[in-house]
């Protein structure tokens, strides 16, 4: 059986819906992104040409901007020093990032262009321009109702991955950020994950999502 399941469901009302539960206790962010995209194939008609979500706030994590970054400025130096990893992030969030910030609370987010549309949409063929290193939230984007379980899932993965991402953009900067705001987007799921596959399901839902998942 596989990590993670994606079932189709067909409501009372005739209408479908999708769920989502996990079978293994190891199960990764990368076992996730792998199920979903698997049951989009099989059950959702293909969005190729359909732009539709494209002009949608686009939150990333850590693990997204470092496969754009690796891809735009080649691989980062495998250092496992956490601020050389930063730095690349630093410039992509820079490039084709937008980065929000209310007091303690930062947002980073694709950059859209003054029409709304994201700045990898290609308007002219309807398509993404890096298809292949969308974000995990465009490829967990499904035209279809979900449970409150996969919709609680795919929310904390967006969350958790981009704590890290803030804390490495805060790492990035030319000046340190104040001890008590990075504390704020420490100790995460993500926390020292260079890839979605490094990153544990059962750490990032927690223990009262991670039962109902497991059901
Ligand atoms: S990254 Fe690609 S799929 Fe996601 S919103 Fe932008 S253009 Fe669309």
């Amino acid at each position: 059986m596989e990590p993670v399941i994606f079932e189709l469901r067909k409501e009372s009302d005739g209408l479908f819906s999708y769920d989502a539960r996990i079978s293994r206790d190891e199960a990764s962010a990368g076992d996730y992104l792998d199920a979903i995209n698997g049951f989009q194939e099989r059950f959702v008609a293909p969005c190729d040409g359909c732009a539709n979500c494209c002009w949608e706030r686009v939150p990333l994590t850590a693990p997204d901007a470092r496969r754009y970054a690796a891809e735009l400025y080649g691989p980062a130096p495998d250092t496992g020093d956490r601020l050389s990893a930063a730095k690349p992030i630093g410039r992509f969030i820079a490039e084709y990032g937008q980065v929000y910030e209310q007091g303690d609370w930062i947002d980073i987010q694709l950059r859209r262009r003054p029409d709304g549309s994201c700045v990898f949409l290609d308007q002219a063929a309807r398509r993404c321009r890096l298809h292949h290193l969308r974000p995990l939230v465009c490829q967990s984007y499904i035209c279809l109702p979900s449970s409150r379980r996969a919709a609680a899932l795919r929310q904390k993965l967006v969350n958790e991955g981009e704590n890290e991402l803030v804390w490495l953009w805060l790492l990035s900067l030319p000046e340190a950020a104040p001890a008590a705001l990075a504390s704020l987007y420490r100790g995460g799921a993500f926390e020292g994950k260079s890839a979605f596959s490094q990153v544990s399901l059962r750490e990032a839902a927690g223990p009262g999502l991670w039962q109902k998942l497991r059901r």
